[in-house]
């Protein structure tokens, strides 16, 4: 099992499970922690936390204490589907069977300076790098000339931008950066696509609302063109002086999963059959992130949740066992439980079974399934998350 996120976290947990341990299982990961990605938005609470430990990691020794699942901590380099092979530090290791599911990283498609000069959310050591750069400009805006408050610019107008920039405006800075802290003044970039694309009209309206009433200034409707050390340029020649400046705007297939010679979907994601398996090589399967699976039905692609990640992991573990003990494969299909998007301190929207919810509830009920989330992690048992 490559990757102990979302999706091989709960591979390797519910092979162990469905085989009594009969089938040996070996979990790489470059960290030796489960990292709760949905919470790298909350920077408010890792600037709090400043170096003391992860608020948002659980040790995958504690995960599968007492399970038959080895951990191999490396990087993996490559992978040698013909040969069976994985190249893990150096180390070539062989697979009867593999889970590919590394997850994805940050597409800059091409935007100069983006990749050198920009935060991003996407890792726990980005998200931590963030929110100490956020501390530092916070404690030095209390020297700033005049009225002028630090500036942060996030770029992108998906979830995660929306949530990062509505959890910079509504953190209480003074508590971690000193009293004279002056709040940031926060511009979210939202780019040509429409702001929170996908989502129901309900929840649009209300992060608009929300983050107005917060103070972020959404600039919508143009691309970034360049980012400078200290600023911003958009497409029509705007400026945004940026005193930090945070890439939410995309995501892309890892290089060693576009490397690979099967079938990619947008963004170099490794197409996957009803099975979630990949063409041509049985027994090898993608899962989460890492993996574009489209509908049969409506055609649109299974979207790159932790969500999704988690309902394909329990199919994909189905079908590794039976490959394993030659059994009939069984197909996937997702129906999404519900999204709740995170709107700063105390506040989110969303639909949960296409009702809509927002406010404290929607923040409150996000919070329990996050929490319930990393609960069951620690425990060793099989989670499921909004
Ligand atoms: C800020 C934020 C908020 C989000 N909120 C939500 C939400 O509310 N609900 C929701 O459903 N989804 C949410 N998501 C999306 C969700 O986090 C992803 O869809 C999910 O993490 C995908 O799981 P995965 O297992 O495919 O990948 P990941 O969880 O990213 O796991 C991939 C694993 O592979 C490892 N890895 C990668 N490359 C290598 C390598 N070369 N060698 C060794 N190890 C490697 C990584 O260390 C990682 O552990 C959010 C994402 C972000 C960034």
């Amino acid at each position: 099992m490559l990757g102990a996120g979302y999706a091989g976290l709960t591979i390797a947990q519910e092979v162990a499970h469905r085989s009594r341990g009969r089938i040996p299982i070996t979990l790489v990961d470059r960290n030796p922690v489960h990292v709760l990605r949905t919470e790298l938005y909350d920077v408010g609470r890792l600037a709090e936390s400043g170096e003391r430990a992860d608020p948002f990691v659980v040790p995958l020794a504690t995960v599968f204490d007492r399970t038959p699942v080895r951990i191999r901590q490396g990087d993996v380099q490559s992978i040698d589907l013909a040969q069976r092979q994985v190249r893990v530090d150096g180390e070539a290791l062989e697979f009867r069977s593999l889970a590919i599911g590394l997850g994805n990283v940050a597409a800059y498609y091409g935007v100069p300076g983006a990749a050198e000069l920009t935060h991003q959310v996407y890792r726990l050591s980005g998200a931590k790098r963030l929110a100490a750069d956020l501390v530092a400009v916070e404690r030095a805006s209390a020297h700033l000339p005049g009225e002028r408050r630090p500036r942060v610019v996030v770029v992108g107008g998906g979830s995660t931008g929306t949530e990062l920039a509505a959890e910079i405006a509504t953190t209480e800075w003074t508590g971690v950066a000193g009293l004279g802290a002056r709040p940031p003044a926060v511009f979210q970039v939202t780019g040509a696509l429409p702001f929170l694309a996908g989502f129901a009209p309900s929840v649009i309206d209300r992060a608009r609302a929300v983050l107005a009433r917060v103070g972020v200034t959404i600039v919508p409707g143009v691309n970034v063109a360049r980012v400078e050390p200290r600023s911003v340029q958009l497409e029509d020649g705007t400026v945004l002086v940026a005193d930090i400046a945070v890439w939410c705007a995309g995501l892309e297939a890892p290089p060693v999963v576009r490397s690979l010679p099967v079938a990619h979907g947008r963004a170099g994601r490794i197409a996957v059959d009803a099975h979630l398996e990949v063409a041509d090589h049985p027994g090898v399967f993608a899962v989460g992130d890492v993996a574009e699976r489209k509908d049969p039905v409506t055609g649109t692609p299974v979207p790159a949740t932790a969500q999704a990640a988690l309902a394909e992991a329990r199919v994909a573990a189905r079908n590794i066992v039976a490959r394993w003990f030659e059994r009939p494969l069984v197909p996937f299909r997702y129906s999404e439980r519900g999204t709740v998007v995170a709107l700063g301190v105390g506040q989110a929207a969303g639909a949960v079974r296409r009702v809509p919810i927002w406010g404290s509830p929607a923040a409150l009920l996000k919070r329990i399934v996050q929490r319930d989330y990393a609960r069951a992690v620690e425990r060793g048992e099989s989670p499921s998350l909004l």
